[in-house]
């Protein structure tokens, strides 16, 4: 009799675990398909392993003393990310989303490739920031400066700077701080020397790369050198892309490559007007000028636009 009750218990205290856990495993699984397009649950399971083999990655040491540092504070951030998503997106799953899609309704759009024009009521008095080249040696730092800041931006990426994993840890650190990522092809060459089916891999490519590593594909397109072809223009439509040129940028002229002399031109300049778009680089000294030049367009009332307020 007594051994009959506490086979009984045992029954019922096992019944209960398993139910317990297959709630548990519901739950997991309710947050990771929540999580599908949220970048920390995403960037866990996608740890790819890139081999090195472009010469930006391979001849900097910088680079790689750079990268050690971010990548820890990224791991930090993941654990964090996965921790407050367990705790609370089940609660909250369904305000986020309702608050998602109001947040997401643009604003504005790009007129002629270039400037950024109010759709309805928005402000007309706004710049778009946009970094290309990245993430080479300074992108992370600079888009936690504009963190710091609550400045939104593009970052241009391409596809050399993500062949290992030091580079996927930079576009990580990027996205994850909040900023827009855009494609600027996988290997920076001038589209109009290229074939058709070349242009497609250069462009297609690096949008499934990113898509890969952050769980998004890039919504905006910036040609190396500016420089667009009928073809890449027919295949912006095709993947649903906004491609763009820029309004004015000097750090890649001799006379602004330091800090001082590039954030008084970048405010200064006789092309600074409602919806520039302006454009910078991943490099030291567009880092160093980064914080006065938004303090300097601020000053002259122009606000940074959210990149996701654009169409
Ligand atoms: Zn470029």
């Amino acid at each position: 009799m007594k051994k009959a009750k506490y086979i009984s218990v045992w029954i019922v205290t096992a019944g209960l675990l398993v139910a317990c856990g297959d709630n548990n495993e519901q739950a997991i699984n309710e947050n990771e398909n929540a999580n599908i397009n949220s970048p920390g649950e995403e960037n866990l399971n996608n740890q790819n392993t890139g081999t090195a083999n472009s010469e930006e990655n391979n001849n900097s040491n910088e680079l790689n003393e750079n990268t050690d540092n971010n990548q820890n504070e990224t791991n930090e951030n993941i654990n964090e990310q996965d921790n407050e998503n367990i705790n609370e997106q089940d609660n909250e799953l369904n305000d986020e989303n309702v608050n998602n899609e109001e947040d997401k309704e643009p604003l504005y759009q790009i007129e002629n490739n270039v400037t950024v024009r109010p759709i309805d009521e928005a402000p007309e008095e706004v710049v778009l920031l946009t970094i290309d080249d990245a993430p080479d040696n300074y992108g992370v730092e600079m888009a936690e400066i504009l963190h710091d800041m609550d400045a939104g931006a593009i970052f241009f990426v391409n596809g050399h700077f993500l062949q290992n994993e030091e580079g996927e840890q930079q576009l990580k650190d990027i996205y994850e701080l909040g900023f827009e990522i855009g494609n600027h092809t996988m290997t920076h060459q001038n589209l109009s020397d290229l074939s058709e089916e070349e242009q497609y891999e250069e462009i297609v490519q690096l949008n499934d790369l990113v898509e890969d590593i952050i769980g998004e594909r890039p919504r905006f397109f910036r040609a190396p050198f500016g420089v667009n072809t009928d073809y890449s223009k027919q295949l912006m439509e095709e993947e649903e892309m906004q491609w763009m040129n820029w309004s004015y940028g000097y750090d890649y002229f001799e006379e602004y490559m330091e800090a001082e002399a590039l954030e008084e031109i970048m405010v200064e300049t006789e092309h600074l007007g409602n919806g520039a778009n302006l454009l910078m680089h991943d490099r030291e000294f567009t880092k160093d000028a980064l914080r006065g030049i938004v303090e300097g367009l601020r000053d002259k009332g122009y606000e940074i636009v959210d990149p996701d307020k654009i169409k």
